[in-house]
């Protein structure tokens, strides 16, 4: 039966988070069209969420969605960020399959058949898997490839290395991530969360094409926090052994201490190992504190139970109304 659906017609929905991209819009429009305009057993429907854009995007969008009824329009009532923006697509999305792809042709478009061909032979996620990190900067090379080892590394659910939001779900997938009921969603983790038959597609990611990027520093650090916190609360266990091991470390210190001041006598007062013991467990103490405070932070938002976006307006294409 699956096999008999994944050979027929096939609706396909691109989900596009879009914040002030006003300019990136048409070479991205023109880049889809040109891929599917071969290709009449796919039945094409764009999403584009606007993520509080500040600029000209959503007129922008409008105005595109009048020459091309197969683009649908969410408008967010201020910015979520683009985890909140992908959910809102993903809400909606009507098709078999759903492809998140970001609209500075980073994911390039040429993909999506050989990711529908791969969903087609019965996989049911394909996962554009960036081999270079050419276009991105030292810094972020470094801070993503730190990030994802410390995640792996002590949490359960691993996430793919060098993986993106660009990827092709099934129908199945989608409707299992509409069901997550939590508000702070890290995309990445609710993905790799929900499993399913996996692989994998190989590209070379290039540089943004128009504009610029809109996760500087302190946003991806924000990202990584989320990454960490929200998947796992393995890193509150990392300070019970990191406390256990100080207090060992300390405890064998002591005697040490002690065994000298009782064969040698008292020896000058030890100022500077007192300060150095102080501090090392001062500030040990700090950070096992502020570990707790971002999950709390996390469980005190999460309790509130608020949506994890706003959707202020759906435009729909005319034609289908
Ligand atoms: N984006 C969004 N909301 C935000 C930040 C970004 O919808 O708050 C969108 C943005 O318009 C783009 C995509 O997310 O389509 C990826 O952003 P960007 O290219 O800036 O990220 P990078 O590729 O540098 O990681
Ligand atoms: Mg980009």
């Amino acid at each position: 039966m699956d096999r008999l659906i994944r050979n027929a017609s096939l609706k396909v929905s691109l989900i596009t988070p879009v914040m002030n991209e006003f300019e990136a819009l048409p070479l991205f429009l023109e880049n889809i069209k040109s891929i599917f305009n071969s290709h009449n057993e796919l039945n094409l429907e764009m999403i584009f969420i606007n993520d509080g854009s500040t600029d000209d995007t959503l007129s922008k969008l409008l105005q595109l969605q009048e020459d091309d009824p197969r683009i649908r329009i969410i408008n967010l009532s201020r910015n979520f960020g683009k985890e909140a923006a992908l959910s809102a697509g993903l809400k909606v999305a009507k098709g078999q399959v759903v492809i998140p792809i970001d609209v500075d042709l980073q994911d390039p478009p040429e993909l999506i058949l050989e990711m529908i061909k791969l969903w087609r032979d019965g996989f049911d996620v394909v996962l554009g898997r960036r081999i270079n990190r050419d276009s991105d900067s030292f810094a972020k090379k470094i801070s993503a490839n730190s990030f994802y080892w410390i995640h792996n590394k002590i949490s359960s659910i691993k996430l793919p290395e060098n993986v993106g939001d660009f990827r092709l779900m099934d129908r199945c997938v989608i409707d299992e991530l509409n069901k997550l009921p939590e508000s702070r969603r890290f995309m990445k983790g609710l993905f790799a969360w929900v499993g399913f038959k996996t692989t994998y597609i190989d590209y070379i990611r290039p540089s943004r094409i128009l504009g610029k990027t809109k996760f500087n520093g302190w946003r991806l650090w924000n990202l990584a926090l989320e990454g960490l916190t929200s998947f796992t609360p393995d890193l509150l266990k990392l300070w019970t052994y990191f406390g256990v091991l100080v207090s060992m470390f300390a405890f064998i210190f002591g005697v040490y201490v002690l065994i000298k001041v009782l064969i040698y006598g008292i020896d000058v007062p030890g100022y500077a190992s007192i300060i150095i013991s102080v501090m090392f467990l001062g500030g040990l103490q700090l950070i096992g504190i502020g570990v707790l405070g971002e999950y709390l932070g996390r469980t005190y938002l999460e309790s509130k139970r608020r949506p994890a976006y706003i959707v202020s307006q759906i435009f729909e294409p005319k034609v289908n109304q």
